[in-house]
């Protein structure tokens, strides 16, 4: 499990890659995307709180990159079981998937000093991890709705719908 000084570590010291990552240009980009997931995933805009209804969503599934997606890739990112409700209108989770699923920058952009969490498949913008989140972690990744898309499993529809 990540804690923050894991996550303060792997700002500065990279997190592990992972084998198929995805490179585009910025034109491929916009090509493939909204202009709304555009700015959002790759010019680390925010979206308007409470503006997705996922942030209510606590069925279980898996959320995954939507540049990934759109660039046929599934990758997994989060998993419903790490989600809870932080009450910011973001959708908020205590973990990644897998440790290296999310890579993290130092973010200094509004005179502050943030951690960014990126896709590390295709480095998407997704939202920033705060050390204020529900033990055992205690870490709450702020995620923007647009950068995410669900799929639940088949299995899991019947038990949770
Ligand atoms: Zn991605």
């Amino acid at each position: 499990m990540l804690k923050w000084n894991d996550v303060l570590s792997l700002s500065e010291q990279g997190v592990a890659p992972v084998e198929q990552a995805i490179e585009k240009t910025s034109e491929e980009w916009r090509a493939l995307l909204s202009s709304e997931q555009f700015h959002i995933t790759r010019h680390s805009g925010t979206e308007s709180p409470f503006s997705s209804t996922m942030c209510s969503l606590f069925k279980r599934g898996i959320y995954r990159c939507t540049c990934c997606h759109v660039a046929g890739e599934e990758t997994r990112l989060f998993d419903a079981s790490e989600k809870f409700d932080s009450g910011t209108g973001w959708p908020s989770f205590t973990q990644p998937l897998i440790p290296n699923a999310v890579a993290y920058n130092k973010d200094s952009s509004q005179g502050m000093v943030r951690i960014e969490a990126i896709c590390n498949t295709c480095k998407a913008h997704l939202g920033h991890v705060f050390p204020d989140g529900p033990e055992p972690s205690g870490l709450r990744y702020c995620i923007n709705a647009i950068s995410l898309h669900k799929i639940s499993s088949s299995i899991d529809n019947d038990a949770c719908d």
